[in-house]
């Protein structure tokens, strides 16, 4: 009968245990209150939790040496029996963990950057592109400048900065690879400048790429759709491929002024079944250039396109009709073009005739006669892209392109994938596509931003929903089949 009746003892007992778990729930939530408080202050993230009798909490590493953070949970609990572990969590713990850049190859035999982060999921490797033709607004790509070695194309500078800056600034943050955009503004932060010249934006370029392939590995999906989670891209489309089949331009030593040639087989159901159509057209045009000019006119330029010395435009884009013909692709098998105009801007007019140094003024062109040029091809083939009509700062030329026709006028040299140029090629209605060119903006987060800008805007896009007439799909532009590496370059 006893049983129900606690002793004196026993109550008092039972009180002092109620009393010090209500110190130890206010004294948790005190903490955890504060926590929360630090981590929305900064970047890093700080804990509370229950460990065993302890209340643990666990604060990032970002310095050793540093008692404040302590400071900041220790008085919450002075002179009350509770007792709190603070503990520094190394985020960055892995032995592993290392950051290195080394100098590599592209395909046109200059050096480049290549970068490799190894993190607890092994090796992730990143070799940063670069254009041959580099527009005046784009970000600043730091190259050694010593004529004595490699034309002074070296990149040991950009190197070295990774090595020796950005690499053990990065090691010393509490970063999650995952956090691409945090780590992004951290290291434009630590460069410090507009055009990111102090490391060169081929360094963080390296570093960034490395880091999205470690993230999306760390998030176990592809980086395509890690890409597209850090762009708010939630319809993910498969691009079309375009072969660049024919070079011109000044990449190619031959007469032709229009840069690349490209062909799209928009017919395709599969990407392997565009992959097949592009390869046999490739090569179907190989012969018919090689019956019409000769072997030596198969030679390929710069891009891996053949570069038959022909001067007339309308003759290459005849050359491809006829190899997407043989090929038996007619009708399914579409062409672009990337005219690079800026490269034979001259004076406000367009010298078809620019690499002749004794071109024949009389015969350059207005913007309105090279626009009815380019409705003549538009009228005569299968056209459905044309990239950079007019030259960077021709605003007026653009938009009158593009109020004329339904096809993709594409901004390449115009946008240099900035947000800014972007925004006005946007409110000018100067082109209703772009080109998305990583190296051109230095960082890949915020080079993902303009596509964010084209879905909410409707004006430029990449997924071709607003534009009726041509299945306008986002394009994979691609060089035909000349190196396993060749992305290195996008062009
Ligand atoms: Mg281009």
């Amino acid at each position: 009968m006893d049983l129900d009746i606690m002793s004196e003892e026993a109550i008092l007992v039972s009180k002092k245990v109620q009393a010090i778990q209500d110190i130890r729930t206010s004294a948790k939530e005190a903490l955890q209150k504060q926590a929360d408080k630090m981590s929305a202050q900064s970047s890093v993230n700080y804990s509370v939790a229950n460990v065993g009798d302890n209340i643990v909490v666990k604060i990032p590493d970002v310095d050793r040496t540093k008692a404040d953070d302590r400071n900041q949970f220790t008085h919450f609990v002075a002179g009350s029996p509770i007792r709190i572990n603070i503990t520094k969590k190394i985020q960055n713990s892995s032995k592993n963990l290392s950051v290195f850049a080394r100098q590599i190859f592209d395909s046109r035999g200059n050096p480049t950057v290549e970068v490799d982060l190894i993190t607890d999921l092994g090796l992730f490797r990143a070799a940063v592109p670069s254009g041959a033709s580099t527009g005046v607004h784009e970000a600043l790509e730091l190259r050694d400048e010593d004529g004595a070695n490699y034309h002074g194309k070296g990149v040991l500078k950009a190197v070295g900065h990774v090595n020796q800056s950005i690499g053990p600034a990065l090691l010393k943050q509490p970063f999650e690879v995952t956090q691409q955009r945090e780590i992004d503004e951290f290291m434009l932060q630590l460069d410090g400048t507009e055009n990111k010249s102090k490391f060169g934006a081929n360094a963080i370029l390296g570093v960034s790429l490395a880091v999205a392939k470690a993230g999306a590995a760390k998030r176990g999906i592809p980086l395509y759709k890690h890409l597209a989670d850090l762009a708010g891209n939630k319809e993910i489309i498969l691009p079309v491929p375009a072969f660049n089949v024919i070079n011109g331009g000044s990449h190619a030593g031959n007469k032709l002024a229009m840069q690349e040639f490209m062909i799209l087989p928009t017919g395709a159901h599969t990407f392997s079944e565009a992959m097949k159509m592009g390869s046999e057209v490739y090569h179907h045009l190989k012969s018919v250039i090689k019956k019409k000019f000769g072997l030596d006119a198969t030679a390929v330029g710069d891009e891996g396109g053949f570069a038959p010395n022909i001067q007339n435009n309308k003759e290459a884009l005849q050359l491809i009709s006829d190899a997407i013909a043989q090929a038996g692709y007619t009708g399914r098998i579409d062409i672009g073009m990337d005219v690079a105009a800026s490269e034979f801007y001259k004076n406000g007019k367009y010298d078809l005739d620019f690499k002749n140094a004794e071109s024949d003024k009389s015969q350059w062109l207005p913007a309105d006669k090279l626009q009815e040029m380019y409705q003549d091809f538009i009228d005569s083939y299968p056209i459905v892209s044309i990239e950079d009509p007019f030259d960077q700062d021709h605003w007026d030329a653009w938009s009158a392109m593009t109020a004329a026709t339904n096809i993709q006028i594409v901004g390449d040299d115009l946008t240099v994938t900035n947000p800014r140029r972007i925004q006005t090629a946007v409110q000018n209605k100067a082109c209703n596509c772009l080109l998305l060119k990583v190296n051109q903006i230095e960082v890949s987060t915020i080079a993902f931003n303009p596509i964010a800008l084209l879905c909410n805007t409707r004006v430029v896009h990449m997924d071709g929903a607003a534009l009726a007439p041509i299945p306008l799909l986002p394009q994979l532009k691609a060089l035909p089949f000349r190196k396993v590496f060749s992305f290195h370059k996008l062009s």
